[in-house]
């Protein structure tokens, strides 16, 4: 049987430990993945480099929230009632199907219905009973009586529910931007696409908070003229980002400012540019949150484009969401140019009540309630006080209403989300830069990773076993270690063979001490692209590795 490219990638990522299908010995479970030694370095330096992009050069911050999510989050959230895919099972074969997949790829699924046009894959029946099914896997927080929870299945939310401390630690200026780099969990109906459709993956989220009136960016300026590949109307477009928000293509610059940081990114890690393109979602693919969102499409010969990122404008949606669920205060505040009057609700704490039921709290009570923001949509007024939430008796308090001078005014964020799935983005690197040639009538491999993220940096090979050069190979590949440059130390077999092996896993150079290196200190590189070899110093090896390779 023939392999296409997503066979021979796959097999060879097996072999060489990048990826391994999870729990195969017990017969493998579709839509789980397992990354293996290589594949974790690789995994690794796509992250960090996403990292460096987000945090060194955008500024962002970053945190770490926990994947179980409890009920009431994602009630607010909308997923429990929202994330959802219409599925359909198969009377007569009992299989499932998410309608997207066996519905021709140009039509809508409402045509679809309305045409009676869904058939089983498998058996060709007809197919009715079509019903949405909720992506999240459910679990319990603690035993007996738990609470209902959910594992996340994006981790945005995390960064949402802890929007008013985030905003705090900023110092309350906008805009900014949190990260965050995990696992997001989808029970995805039936996977059929091998890594590309997966239960349990890596997400990487920026959620940028801005004032709605004022989605500019602060650095556009500096990438106005660049350009950006485009999919909008059927049409494909080469265009400057000014010229995609002259034309209403992009609603606003936030927006474009993350699709051009995006396009940078998976370029800069190897994805073809003819291989690459935006399209924006139709007004009836919009996730429930979304108002406008572009995905980053990698074209792969296997499964056709494949979204890698969506960029969506998120709105107030999700901290709205949670101020109203939660009662929690989460606006933001706009300086004002000028001081001006308006009324507001002052509560006014009564201590002849409060003293009495409080006693060595009242006072600690009295100058919280004075300092409140008045949310008063509802009576109830709560505090929170040595971690406990403490109910305030209406005879406690009187509420007034005062003018005062205000320097700010109160809003809600909105939020520009790029939103990457790292295991997608990774084979899609692996897909694009598998180069299969021949070499003395024999098939040799090349994976032409760049050197930034190669989990390899280099081979290095003693010509023979002399025990001068092994002891010499030693040291360096000792000193580059020390330095940050992960190995590969191999003296087994012709230098044809190892260089072989290290093509096949992307490592971009080889080093190998030969005799000259014990009358001059010199090795040479072979660079695995252009096959050439020069001699360098040993001494000027860790610098010039750290120049081709390092993300610092
Ligand atoms: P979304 O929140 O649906 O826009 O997803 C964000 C990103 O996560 C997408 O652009 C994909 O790269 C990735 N992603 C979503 N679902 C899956 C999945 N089932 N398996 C692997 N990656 C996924």
């Amino acid at each position: 049987m023939t392999q296409d490219i997503y066979d021979k990638v796959m097999t060879l990522a097996k072999r060489r430990g990048y990826i391994y299908p999870s729990f195969e010995i017990y017969g493998g479970v579709a839509g789980f993945y397992s990354y293996g030694p290589l594949g974790t370095l690789l995994k690794h330096n796509i992250e960090d480099l996403w990292r460096k992009i987000y945090v060194l050069q955008e500024n962002c911050i970053e945190i770490d929230t926990p994947t179980i999510t409890p009920y009431d989050v994602l009630k607010a959230s909308g997923h429990v009632d929202e994330f959802t895919d219409l599925t359909v099972n198969c009377s007569k074969c009992k299989k499932s199907y998410k309608i997207e997949d066996i519905i021709d790829k140009n039509i809508t699924v409402k045509d679809a219905i309305k045409n009676d046009e869904i058939r089983c894959p498998t058996c060709g029946s007809r197919l009715q009973d079509i019903h949405p099914v909720n992506l999240m896997f459910s679990t319990i927080i603690g035993s007996g009586n738990g609470r209902q929870a959910f594992l996340r299945p994006e981790t945005a939310q995390g960064i949402f529910t802890d929007f008013h401390l985030l905003y705090r630690h900023v110092r309350e200026k906008i805009p900014f931007g949190v990260i965050q780099i995990g696992r997001g969990y989808r029970n995805e109906i039936s996977p059929r696409q091998g890594v590309i459709r997966l239960r349990e993956f890596s997400m990487a989220e920026a959620e940028i908070f801005f004032d709605p009136l004022d989605k500019n960016h602060p650095k556009f300026d500096n990438v106005k003229d660049k350009k950006l590949y485009i999919f909008d109307n059927k049409k494909e477009m080469h265009i400057s980002l000014e010229e995609a928000l002259e034309k209403k293509i992009i609603r606003n610059q936030a927006l474009a400012y993350y699709m051009y940081i995006t396009q940078e990114f998976l370029l800069t890690i190897g994805i073809d540019p003819k291989r690459f393109r935006f399209r924006k979602h139709a007004p009836d693919e919009l996730a429930h949150y979304a108002t406008e969102c572009w995905d980053a499409e990698v074209f792969s010969k296997r499964f056709g484009w494949i979204e890698c990122v969506g960029i969506a404008d998120r709105s107030a949606y999700d901290i709205n969401a949670h101020i109203q669920a939660s009662g929690t205060d989460m606006h933001a505040l706009r300086k004002l140019g000028e001081a001006k009057t308006v009324e507001v609700k002052r509560i006014i704490p009564k201590m002849d009540t409060l003293g009495p039921l409080f006693k060595e709290k009242a006072g600690r009570i009295k100058k919280i309630l004075e300092n409140m923001e008045p949310l008063l949509d509802t009576n109830k007024i709560t505090v929170e006080l040595d971690g406990k939430t403490i109910e305030i008796p209406e005879n406690c308090y009187e509420v007034v209403k005062k003018k005062e001078k205000i320097t700010g005014e109160k809003f809600i964020p909105h939020v520009i989300e790029p939103s990457y799935g790292i295991d997608r983005i990774f084979y899609c690197i692996l897909e694009h830069n598998y180069v299969e040639t021949k070499k003395k009538g024999e098939k040799y491999h090349v994976l032409r990773l760049s050197p930034l993220i190669a989990p390899i940096k280099t081979g290095v090979f003693p010509l023979t076993n002399d025990e001068k050069l092994v002891r010499i190979a030693r040291e360096v590949d000792q000193k580059l270690r020390k330095n940050g440059i992960v190995t590969y130390y191999d003296d087994n077999g012709s230098i044809g063979r190892r260089y072989a092996r290290m093509d096949e896993i992307g490592t971009p150079f080889c080093i190998t001490i030969d005799h000259n290196t014990t009358i001059d200190n010199t090795v040479t590189i072979r660079d695995r692209d252009t096959t050439r070899q020069e001699r360098k110093k040993i001494e000027k090896l860790p610098g010039f590795f750290k120049k081709h390779c390092l993300i610092v």
